[in-house]
């Protein structure tokens, strides 16, 4: 498996599926998970409805992944996952690189080969972003899985920089 690092728009990604950063509740909000709906459009929502009604009425739970249409993104699917909300007085980790195993696992069923992850919970549910970009990179790179080009799509050049330095500490040599 390959990782990149790249610096921009999930949205306009072109590979198999694109993860998100949603909320439980799977009706859309701000950050990654408003643009995806924006630019994917309303299909994306309606198939959100529908998982909700059949299976995850009471929320999608923390840690897991579910995946729905792409509506009109180049991707085919967008893999939903619900970070953790950080909190200094209690250790959320394995809740974090839950997300990241879960999405992959979800993506395997598909038969996804590239996907796209943004650094989930460094938003409104404010991890700090070295922390998260240690946990996402360690996790990624010691799950088995079909994907072949993973990439890390990242909005700020921070969250580059960040991402850059644990890819960097997880290469002994180079
Ligand atoms: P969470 O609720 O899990 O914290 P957010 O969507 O608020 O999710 O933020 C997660 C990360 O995604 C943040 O680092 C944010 O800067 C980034 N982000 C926001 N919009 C986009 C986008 N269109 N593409 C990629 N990353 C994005």
């Amino acid at each position: 498996m390959r990782i990149t690092l790249v610096q921009g728009d999930i949205t306009a990604q072109d590979v198999d599926a694109v993860v998100n950063a949603a909320n439980s509740s799977l009706l859309g909000g701000g950050g990654v998970d408003g643009a995806i709906h924006r630019r994917g459009g309303p299909a994306i929502l309606a198939e959100c409805r529908e998982l909700r009604a059949s299976h995850y009425g009471k929320g999608l739970p923390t840690g897991q992944a579910v995946a729905t249409t792409a509506g009109e993104l180049a991707a085919r699917w967008v893999i939903h996952t619900v970070g953790p909300v950080f909190s200094a007085a209690e250790d959320r980790s394995d809740l974090l690189a839950s997300c990241y195993r879960e999405s992959l696992r979800v993506a395997g069923e598909l038969g996804a080969t590239s996907v796209a992850f943004p650094a989930v919970s460094t938003g409104v549910y404010s991890w700090p972003m070295d922390d998260a970009a240690r946990i996402a990179i360690d996790t990624v790179r010691a799950t088995p899985t079909q994907v072949t080009d993973l990439r890390f799509v990242l909005f700020t050049q921070d969250a580059y920089t960040a991402f850059e330095e644990a890819l960097d500490a997880g290469s002994p040599g180079q």
